[in-house]
């Protein structure tokens, strides 16, 4: 990794001319840590005023008076974003409490979600949302934005939604336990890509078939042992789904990002539709990258998924997609469920996993296991769950260690080896597919908005005041006119005819 040039730091000169010597003086300084920052990875200090990076500042320049945070032997990462949890607010609270989700979240060095609408009742619409965000407030202690359902009987919504509360709307291609609300027709898919399309909005999507799914369990029924899982939810569902959504995107010029891609077909059809120009950007999962199908068999309900955990072979495509730039973010789909949901007769037994807190520590874990350097594996996380997620949905100020962004850093020591228990587990679940791994990489502290909001001797710090993120404002011209080449094409070709 190459040292970041000089001239990237702005120095903190002394400014004598100032009325207020006051002014000069730090609200946090954060010393002499190996920072990860958009231009590369260098020792330096960061300097931290009114909830924001005032500078960055490389050894031996100067510093401001004010508190001291000793980063030395640590790496200061921005604050992690986790785009894709469920905090099960509302009506889902027994699985997971937001106070308990995001204090797993700072424990996992993310200091913003991205919270998913299957809840009850789901969030189909900004007004929903916004009682979510009523509901949510002081009681985070994250900042978050929301993703919309998408509602296969209103796709209209999507070509109008105020960007906001959202820019991002959720469909369910496949159903499970929490996931009620599902696209099963095909019209109703093609009406939410044509209208996300003209709304400008992203559909993150589950893309895993229904109707492939019917037509197995109609010839082979539930399975009975958790060795059986994959089968009963196979790889086909989800090549399938994929393909079906590369040739709407094709034909709507729809933004998509897939969610949690299981298999080695999956990345390779989306990497080809990527190459192709198509705007399609897909996330793989902190459990995707951790466990294969041998686990899911041998330990049972804990890794068992949806989409499923497959074989090893698609665990190492999925590597190489996440540390060759194909994947554009990591995600912990955080999907709590109590022990004894988890433990139903496996038809059953919900899928979904705890992981916001586990993320970022066994990615860590398995980049070093796999012989990279610590420089370049913390260059992938500021990537993956930085820059990545921050641009895709437009988070503001989040997801980079730069000059102006917001002051939320996550410390992490690169080499504590330490074994993960239940007792380490800050969900409401209380536990963890990953209790008895051992991990390499420790978040000792992490920032939010300037002030120290969690560390590891501690645990949470302050109050929960983490903030609902606004989205972008609308841009000046009338942006719901706005149509896509590809459909301006097609309406073209039909005014022609
Ligand atoms: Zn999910």
């Amino acid at each position: 990794m190459e040292p970041l040039k000089t001239s990237s730091f702005s120095r903190t000169s002394p400014s004598p001319a100032s009325p207020r010597a006051s002014a000069a003086e730090a609200d946090l300084v954060v010393e002499g840590g190996r920072l990860v920052t958009p231009e590369g990875v260098t020792e330096g200090s960061v300097v931290v005023r009114d909830g924001r990076i005032a500078a960055l500042v490389a050894p031996g320049g100067p510093l401001p008076a004010g508190p001291r945070l000793d980063a030395r032997g640590r790496y200061v990462l921005p604050g992690l974003i986790d785009s894709h949890v469920h905090f099960r607010t509302p009506g889902l609270e027994h699985k997971e409490t937001w106070e308990n989700g995001s204090r797993a979240a700072l424990a996992g060095g993310v200091t913003t979600v991205m919270d998913m609408p299957n809840t009850r009742p789901p969030s189909l619409d900004t007004a929903s949302l916004r009682a979510k965000a009523a509901l949510i407030a002081g009681r985070s202690y994250v900042d978050h934005r929301f993703h919309m359902g998408a509602d296969p009987d209103h796709p209209e919504v999507l070509a109008h939604l105020d960007p906001a509360v959202a820019t991002s709307a959720k469909a369910f291609m496949a159903g499970h336990h929490t996931a009620p609300v599902v696209f099963r027709e095909a019209h109703q898919l093609e009406a939410a890509f044509a209208s996300a399309a003209r709304g400008g909005v992203r559909l993150v999507l589950h893309a895993e078939d229904q109707h492939v799914f019917d037509l197995l369990d109609s010839r082979g029924g539930d399975p009975d042992t958790y060795a059986g899982y994959e089968p009963h939810r196979p790889r086909s569902g989800a090549i399938v789904a994929v393909a079906k959504v590369v040739q709407l995107a094709r034909t709507h010029g729809t933004k998509v990002h897939i969610l949690h891609v299981s298999s080695a077909e999956e990345t390779d059809l989306l990497v080809a539709a990527a190459g192709e120009g198509l705007p399609i950007s897909f996330e793989v999962t902190g459990h995707h990258l951790s466990f294969t199908d041998h686990d899911t068999a041998r330990r049972g309900p804990r890794t068992r998924l949806s989409p499923a955990i497959r074989a090893p072979r698609d665990r190492e495509r999925l590597w190489q997609a996440v540390l060759g730039g194909e994947a554009s973010t990591i995600g912990s789909d955080h999907a709590p469920h109590t022990v004894e949901e988890k433990n139903r007769p496996p038809a059953e037994a919900p899928p979904g996993l705890p992981g916001v807190q586990e993320l970022a520590v066994s990615v860590w874990t398995g980049m070093l296991a796999r012989g990279m350097e610590p420089d370049t594996a913390a260059a992938h996380l500021a990537r993956l769950m930085g820059t990545g997620p921050a641009d895709l949905f437009d988070l503001a100020g989040k997801g980079r260690l730069t000059v102006g962004a917001d002051a939320d850093l996550a410390l992490l020591d690169p080499s504590e080896r330490w074994q993960m228990s239940a007792a380490h587990v800050e969900s409401l679940c209380g536990w963890s597919a990953y209790e008895g791994w051992m991990f390499t990489g420790r978040f000792t502290t992490v920032v939010r908005a300037g002030r120290v909001a969690w560390d590891l001797a501690r645990g949470t710090v302050g109050e929960p005041v983490g903030r609902w993120l606004p989205g972008p404002a609308l841009p000046a011209q009338d942006h719901l006119r706005t149509e896509t080449p590809a459909v301006q094409a097609r309406e073209l070709e039909g005014a022609v005819r």
